[in-house]
């Protein structure tokens, strides 16, 4: 059977991938999913106009007058009192000639046509913290203005940013945390985003022991589920790890059954083609229909993707290696398309080599890298210690350089493509200049 290109499987497993049910949720629980809807704006933001500087408000009048130019030593008004931000107006209208001090985020007066920027404004002797309480009366301050604005200066408007009707947020945006501040700003409750992917995890291997437990001769630790459920959560889903499964084809059978009952089930191991390699025959009694087995990357290639109605499935090899470089290529963008992110797809960028790495197979190489930025440039170095079997360097990878097939070579300095891990894995690092 031959192998499948990578990009193929990733085609394949795109396609076949259905959407998640909508739920509502808060803004909070909805950070770090996509939108199912758009969120339209309940009210006006800034719900009214304030200030967007710590300045003396002006009348129309007074502005005009200092259109036709400044008097020697400013223009004097009167201050009438101090507007601090989310303080009592007041609601007498400003006059000719006078002015309140308005804070930042304080509420403009009527007949107000601008802010003056304090900078602007000679204010005399210093003012005494608290001097003058909002809306006081008279006590005969005075203030000069050096420079008037222009009409509406330092005003935020309101409804500036957004009016009451207009879509705030759209359909398939991701609620990062500035868009978290800005529906609660907003005071939207409750969004529609599609549910997150509920994903069983099953190790298999007779050789696997539980994380914490003592190591017999011959076993070796069960590292896969950990950094599964470390990866499923990070993609937006919630991993439900399940018991290691031996290989034995009645337990197995069992284990991947109640797996089946999820959006998605990764199982690790017994994928290849060894006498204990179970997975794929427990699955097809299961009902699963195998879409692929095997494909042309190198690490990963005995990665086996099925169907059961709603439920993906994702048999990963063994290798620590290549589950995750299979998770990131196939299951990642999988669990992000069934939550209803349209930016689903794996982020590849040009890179320059660091190093040096050559690819003899016939299968993509992915090669662990530590991308960094440099010049204006991302720059990728290959890693010491690229075996399937090995962990150490994924400790510090986070990218792998994707060498395609067919006997080739990168020197230094060649121009090669990237798959850029997500922010979890430490993001491309700056380096200091
Ligand atoms: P398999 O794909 O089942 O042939 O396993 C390939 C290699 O990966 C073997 O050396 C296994 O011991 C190892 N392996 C399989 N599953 C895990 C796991 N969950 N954690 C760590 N190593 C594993
Ligand atoms: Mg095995």
């Amino acid at each position: 059977m031959s192998l499948l290109p990578v990009e193929e499987a990733l085609r394949a497993i795109a396609e076949s991938t259905p959407l998640l049910p909508i739920e509502e949720v808060t803004p909070a629980e909805a950070l770090g999913r996509c939108l199912a809807e758009d969120v339209v704006a309940p009210v006006d933001l800034p719900p009214f106009d304030n200030s967007a500087v710590d300045g003396y408000a002006i009348s129309g009048d007074d502005l005009a007058a200092l259109a036709e130019g400044t008097p020697m030593g400013g223009l004097a008004l009167r201050v009438r009192g101090v507007v601090p931000a989310g303080g009592e107006m007041t609601s007498s209208a400003l006059r000719r000639g006078e002015t309140f001090r308005v804070m930042t985020g304080g509420r403009i007066p009527p007949g107000a046509s601008a802010i003056v920027m304090r900078e602007d404004v000679d204010e005399g002797e210093p003012i005494a913290a608290g001097a003058a309480a909002a809306g006081t009366a008279d006590r005969g301050e005075v203030v000069r203005v050096l420079r008037g604005p222009r009409a509406g200066a330092n005003v935020r408007g309101r409804g500036e940013e957004i009016g009451a009707g207009e879509p705030a947020l759209l359909a398939g945006q991701l609620v990062n945390p500035g868009g978290l501040g800005f529906l609660i700003a907003l005071g939207v409750d409750r969004v529609r985003v599609r549910r997150r992917p509920r994903v069983a995890l099953v190790a298999t291997g007779d050789e696997l022991v539980e994380a914490g437990g003592p190591l017999r001769p011959g076993a070796v630790r069960d590292s896969s589920t950990p950094t599964l459920a470390a990866l499923v959560a990070s993609a937006g889903g919630e991993p439900v790890p399940l018991p290691i499964a031996p290989d034995d084809r009645a337990i197995l059978t069992e284990r991947l059954r109640e797996g089946l009952a999820h959006d998605a089930l990764i199982t690790t191991g017994g994928v290849s083609v060894g006498d204990y390699d179970f997975v794929k025959d427990a699955l097809g009694s299961l009902g699963v229909e195998v879409r692929f087995w095997r494909v042309a990357m190198k690490p990963g290639k005995p990665f086996v993707y099925g169907v059961r109605g709603e439920t993906r499935v994702f048999g990963l090899p063994g290798n620590p290696g290549s589950s995750l470089a299979c998770f990131e290529r196939f299951v990642r963008p999988a669990l992000r398309k069934m939550a209803g992110d349209p930016a689903w797809a794996p982020v590849d960028v040009e890179a320059v080599l660091d190093g040096e790495c050559g690819n003899p197979g016939d299968r993509t190489y992915f090669v662990r890298a530590a991308l960094s930025w440099r010049d204006g440039r991302v720059r990728a170095r290959p890693l010491e210690g690229q075996g399937s079997g090995t962990l150490r360097s994924l400790a510090e990878a986070n990218g792998f350089v994707m060498l395609p097939p067919g006997a080739i070579r990168r020197g230094r300095g060649a121009l090669v493509s990237v798959h850029v891990l997500p922010n979890g894995y430490g993001a491309i690092r700056g380096e200091a200049r």
